[in-house]
């Protein structure tokens, strides 16, 4: 017999991009979001676990009327513009997300944030990917709070279904940090790379070291980005665990 235990949603997720993202992009974001909020009430429920409904919100690219244009928490293109390095060209990952768990309305209601960027995103040089010349990174992620993803890079991948299916992954995979898989006192089948815990088993929260092995994953795990069983164990206790929206 299975016991079936009814606990309250996990919190809300934000969406929201950058001008210049695509409709085909902001598109490909949204359905890979609702995609993964239903895997993980799927996966709870096959635990006996219940969720309540989880709230998804595509603000897309936002402004807001009552702050002047300029001023802290405007809209998106505050937090791009607060966060780019003029001379790299770069967003600069660790800054955005800090702006983002800075936010009022994260304060006054705990949810999660996914950013789709069109600018060239950077991280900690530990994390780089690319040449010395010109060293990126494609995502990072503050976990239990946000991630941010550039498409940038994976717009010079030339095949489109390629290219949806690496921004797909890359989403997956980071939302999956966002839910801290794999779990922090994981030690079977762990990765550490570059001060972030990936899992080594054939699953979405595999490490990339590249584009060219991001589209290489992709294309493995064809019938879309999952999570193995130990991931799935780790979604589950973190859907649990974390601090649930009921504020
Ligand atoms: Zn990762
Ligand atoms: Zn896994």
């Amino acid at each position: 017999m299975t016991l079936e235990r009814r606990i309250p949603s996990i919190r809300s997720l934000s969406v929201m991009w950058s001008e210049g993202i695509t409709d085909t992009e902001a598109r490909a974001a949204v359905t890979t979001v609702r995609d993964f909020v239903k895997g993980i009430h799927d996966v709870c429920a096959m635990y006996g676990l219940i969720l309540g409904p989880t709230q998804i919100r595509p603000f897309g690219t936002w402004i807001i009327q009552a702050i002047p244009r300029g001023d802290p928490y405007w809209g998106t293109q505050w937090y791009v513009e607060s966060a780019t390095d003029r001379q790299r060209g770069q967003i600069i990952a660790p800054r955005f997300l800090e702006l983002v768990r800075r936010e009022p309305w994260q304060q006054a209601m705990p949810h999660f944030d996914l950013a789709i960027m069109e600018a060239d995103l950077w991280d900690e040089p530990e994390r780089a990917l690319g040449t010395a010349s010109d060293p990126f990174v494609l995502s990072a992620c503050l976990p239990g709070i946000a991630a941010v993803i550039s498409v940038h890079r994976l717009r010079g991948i030339p095949d489109l279904r390629n290219r949806i299916s690496a921004l797909r992954r890359l989403i997956v995979h980071n939302l999956g940090h966002v839910l801290e898989v794999p779990a922090v006192d994981r030690e079977n089948a762990v990765d550490s790379v570059g001060g972030e815990r990936h899992c080594a088993n054939h699953c979405v929260m595999r490490h990339t070291t590249g584009i060219d092995h991001l589209i290489a994953l992709a294309d493995q795990e064809r019938s879309g980005p999952s999570f193995c069983e130990a991931c799935r164990r780790d979604l589950v206790r973190s859907a649990i665990l974390q601090r649930l929206s009921n504020n």
